[in-house]
């Protein structure tokens, strides 16, 4: 492997006032965001949010309405100039491989370097280092119908770092493989592009890899960036009621606040009191919604009557238990709500009375007028009628936890 520094620098990305029309449909309502060189930025957002639309602008595959697009200082999209995919130095990593059938993984891999004009012993040093590199070196002479669905991604792969682009761009690229070896893709993804000091933009809807994956995260919604920052700050201070929903509760409850302050207010829900991070401003009495990050809750130890806080213990039942590997997910019905992915190392049989600890940290409230944001994912506001069904959200995706190993 040639050293990095013989590299150019990745792409410095940046992307000012991007709208895309089609027809009446705005898929990109006016997007600004940075990417710095070599850094991994993911973008997060449900299907029609506008990510393809983004990252085939960058591409250059699709034309821009308005706004503009750099490449490390050159203007590639703006009004009616329009650089060409292929001047942009980068190259695009798509779901569905996108592989040459006619050509094998060497034809494949080989010819994104055709253009290189690379002495041709170069050229084919370069091409097996990159096979070696992604575990293909002994399927060179195979066509990509030979090949499993991962070893096609990975051909892809190395078909994209082998030419040394100053920009990857990735559309979804482990949607349709299997759960194992989307984890495993995952890792060489994310340690092909560091070593290969490439800026990438890759999108998906899938909040685990967003959060396993990325310096910065984007979340998309309805052709608009909502947030743009670190993991960790998505995770702890999302932005919107939007965000937090799309990034993973376990919960969420209405309630009241007894005592606002700027980073940590008392809420009152039904006869408990929570201590909650409130994020935005809140006044005391106000309506506002807690939502409860599965990294709050932990089943606390049987109450011996002594040493137990009042405050964010909630008590309720288990409804159903589910094994985990590194131990069981739980979903409590406290009263009318539902609290799911309740994690601990030990199963709790459906049926047993549980005390769930609430860690304030990762209990956000948001004002409930708030409820009505960018998103237009709305809640009533009539709060005293909120039932089981409603309070909660449930879906596989909420319930799960964004890689809490690395949270
Ligand atoms: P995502 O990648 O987040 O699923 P897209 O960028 O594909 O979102 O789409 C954003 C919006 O633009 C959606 O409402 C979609 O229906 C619309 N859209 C995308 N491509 C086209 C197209 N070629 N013609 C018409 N509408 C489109």
């Amino acid at each position: 492997m040639k050293a990095a520094t013989e590299r150019p620098l990745g792409h410095y990305v940046q992307v000012a006032g991007a709208v895309k029309r089609y027809g009446e449909c705005a898929a990109l309502g006016g997007v600004d965001f940075e990417v710095d060189p070599g850094q991994f930025l993911v973008l997060l957002g449900p299907s029609g949010s506008g990510k393809s639309t983004l990252v085939r602008s960058l591409a250059g595959i699709e034309r821009l309405d308005g706004g503009q697009v750099r490449l490390s200082g050159q203007l590639a999209s703006a009004g009616s100039r329009h650089l060409a995919p292929e001047r942009r130095n980068l190259a695009m990593v798509f779901q569905d491989y996108a592989l040459w059938p006619h050509l094998t993984v060497l034809g494949n891999v080989g010819y994104a370097l055709r253009r290189r004009r690379l002495d041709s012993a170069v050229a084919r040093e370069r091409v097996h280092a990159a096979l070696e590199r992604v575990g293909l070196a002994g399927h060179a002479e195979r066509y990509p119908h030979e090949l499993s669905g991962g070893e096609q991604q990975r051909v892809a792969l190395a078909r994209a770092v082998v030419a040394q682009p100053q920009l990857l761009l990735f559309d979804e690229p482990l949607s349709n493989l299997d759960a194992d070896l989307r984890e495993r893709l995952r890792v060489e993804i994310a340690t092909l592009t560091r070593e290969s000091g490439a800026t990438a933009v890759y999108i998906t809807h899938d909040q685990s890899e967003a959060f396993a994956l990325a310096d910065k995260i984007g979340v998309l919604n309805k052709g608009k960036l909502i947030q743009l920052a670190g993991p960790e700050e998505v995770y702890r201070q999302p932005a919107t009621l939007f965000v937090a929903r799309f990034t993973g509760v376990a919960g969420e409850l209405p309630g009241r606040v007894v005592h606002p302050d700027a980073e940590y207010s008392h809420l009152r829900i039904g006869d408990l009191v929570i201590r909650a991070r409130t994020i935005g401003p809140v006044r005391g009495g106000e309506a506002v919604r807690l939502l409860i990050r599965p990294a709050a809750t932990r089943i606390a130890p049987a109450p011996d009557g002594t040493d137990q806080p009042a405050a964010n213990l909630l008590h309720g039942e288990v409804i159903d238990v589910a094994y985990r590997g590194r131990g069981y997910d739980h979903v409590i019905a406290a009263g009318p709500h539902l609290i799911s992915a309740v994690h601990d190392a030990q199963a709790h049989p459906r049926g047993e009375r549980v005390t769930v600890n609430l860690d304030p940290d990762h209990c956000l409230a948001y004002a409930a007028d708030a409820a009505e944001d960018a998103s237009g994912n709305g809640y009533a506001n009539n709060l005293t009628t909120v039932t089981m069904n409603g309070a909660v959200q449930l879906t596989a995706d909420m319930a799960s936890e964004p890689a809490r190993s690395s949270l």
